[in-house]
């Protein structure tokens, strides 16, 4: 079968690249594994934040969030994000919320909101209520749809 671009392996990259690709013309995605999603892409917490990761991470997310938001009904649902630290972590904590625009909250405020956090190491806590989860699977399921409906092709 004649093919104009392989990608190998079916996690969110594969099929994100591959259903772009797929546009252009026939593309033939090579997942090693019975099922996609097998690995990293089926493991991850699944959470959205615009603010994490280097500079041009941060600059991809923003620019990805209408599409997650919106395309084929989109896969992002808002929710909050903690981020709780030790005494000894304050450093990286303070550098945290600076980067994550976290409000600091008390260490009561934080155990209310999570019971099974234990009062005696928790010494800082963070939240936001800018953030989303992903549903990776309609996600991954989506860009594969979108490969098969140009025509090409998905071998496990
Ligand atoms: C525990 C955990 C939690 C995470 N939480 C988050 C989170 O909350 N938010 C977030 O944004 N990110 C999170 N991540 C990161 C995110 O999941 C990964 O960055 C992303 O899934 C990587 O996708 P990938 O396609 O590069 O890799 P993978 O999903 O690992 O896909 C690679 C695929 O390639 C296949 N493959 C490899 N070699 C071959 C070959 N030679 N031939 C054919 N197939 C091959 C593998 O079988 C695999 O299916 C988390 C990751 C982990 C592990």
């Amino acid at each position: 079968m004649e093919t104009d671009f392989i990608v190998i392996g079916g996690g969110i990259a594969g099929v994100s690249v591959g259903a772009r690709l797929s546009h252009l013309g026939r593309v033939t995605l090579f997942e090693a594994e019975k099922a996609l999603g097998c690995h990293a892409s089926g493991r991850s917490a699944a959470l959205f934040d615009e603010c994490l990761g280097a500079p041009e991470i941060v600059t991809l997310n923003r620019a990805g969030r209408a599409y997650h938001e919106t395309a084929n009904g989109g896969v992002l649902t808002p929710r909050d994000l903690m981020v709780i630290a030790r005494a000894e972590d304050r450093a990286a904590f303070e550098r945290d919320c600076r980067h994550m625009a976290l409000a600091q909250i008390s260490p009561a405020e934080a155990r209310a909101r999570v019971p099974i956090l234990a009062p005696g190491p928790l010494a800082f806590a963070g939240l936001t209520d800018r953030a989303w989860d992903i549903d990776t699977d309609r996600l991954l399921q989506n860009f594969a749809r979108e490969i098969r409906a140009q025509g090409s092709s998905i071998e496990t």
